[in-house]
């Protein structure tokens, strides 16, 4: 079935010759695989393109193909005009990449989370994608690019980190069918999943000992609560880019039905990041936040202090927690 709002982007994509693509602050592996998937895509169709972030991908990441050329910026460099044009892959709003001046260009907002604000010129936006990079997929697709190597390994890089490692909902028969399209393509999941997962660090490894060390588990023994601050990672030889991951862990546990990760900032300031499993909604306690995110992988900053903020987000994800456990019992309740 064709979608009015890729085909809207598709003739876009044919007028415009120069492109910037951005995404996210503290890009992921979607932002990333999304972002030069479809740089190599507008490339082969021969645009100019600028792949930009405000802060640099994690560096198992940087393995990947292009990733060392993305241009780290807090302000876009290309000058805007008629034949520009700026892609926001996985943001919810133009403030969350970090990067100031792409309001000047026509914008092409493609994403996956839930409350959009469809700030582009042109939105695309379908929160039933396991990642972005399957939207980036149908893009390239729409485009007439055949799937290359560098585009292919970009997809699959998106959806295995998204999906973390095909665990989180989302996942549809359209992802693997993706994926299978990736693999004749080229792409080897062994080398890839080498790249991403075991790539790390020393100090990395020390410095999860050392926050999972220090986990506190909530009185009903299913929330996680860890905590990370300068100090901790300094001792353990290890930085904060080298916590990508560390929030799933917890969950391993059967009984920990959802995490919270405080990683101080600066002074009272902390990132927040949860993680939930099943139905348990946390991405609606980040909104409460200021924040936001999917049902199973959120977050949000916050301000104040550590106890209080500890004591709030348990009551909040405490309660998240017994909507969806009174809502089993209302399902149990009328199968009976
Ligand atoms: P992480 O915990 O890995 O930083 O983020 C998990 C998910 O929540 C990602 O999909 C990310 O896009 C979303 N997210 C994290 N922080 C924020 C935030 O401050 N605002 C919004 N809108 N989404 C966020
Ligand atoms: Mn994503």
């Amino acid at each position: 079935m064709p979608i009015p709002e890729l085909q809207q982007i598709v003739e876009a994509v044919r007028v415009k010759q120069r492109f910037v693509i951005a995404s996210h602050a503290r890009p992921d592996g979607d932002s990333i695989g999304s972002q030069l998937a479809a740089a190599y895509a507008l490339r082969a169709l021969g645009k100019q393109v600028t792949v930009v972030n405000a802060d640099p991908a994690p560096p198992p990441l940087m393995q990947f193909p292009g990733v060392p050329d993305i241009q780290i910026t807090h302000r876009v460099r290309v000058e805007p005009g008629e034949d520009a044009a700026v892609i926001v892959m996985e943001c919810g709003d133009l403030a969350r990449t970090g990067v100031a001046g792409l309001e000047r260009f026509f914008v092409i907002n493609i994403d996956h989370h839930p409350g959009n604000t469809s700030f582009g010129q042109l939105n695309w936006f379908d929160d039933t994608a396991a990642a972005c990079g399957e939207l980036v997929f149908d893009l390239v697709a729409a485009l007439g690019v055949p799937l290359s190597h560098e585009i292919a390994i970009h997809v699959y890089l998106a959806i295995l980190t998204d999906t973390g490692s095909f665990h989180y909902s989302g996942i549809s028969p359209r992802t693997f069918d993706i994926c299978r399209q990736a693999l004749e393509a080229g792409v080897d999941p062994v080398l890839v999943a080498r790249n991403v997962y075991d790539s790390n660090n020393m100090g990395r490894l020390k410095l999860f000992g050392g926050v999972l060390s220090a986990m506190q588990i909530d009185p009903t023994g299913r929330i996680a609560i860890v905590y990370l601050d300068h100090e901790m990672a300094r001792q353990a030889g290890g930085t904060y880019e080298d916590t990508e991951g560390l929030v799933n862990l917890p969950l391993t546990v059967k009984e920990i039905q959802a995490v919270v990760f405080f990683k101080q900032n600066e002074g009272d300031e902390y990132r927040v990041s949860l993680r939930s499993k099943g139905d348990i909604d946390i991405g609606s306690v980040a909104k409460e936040f200021g924040g936001g995110g999917h049902k199973n992988a959120a977050g949000c900053t916050v301000t104040g202090p550590i106890d209080a903020l500890q004591k709030l987000f348990i009551e909040k994800i405490e309660r998240a927690i017994v909507l969806v456990e009174s809502q089993d019992c209302r399902i149990a309740g009328l199968q009976k």
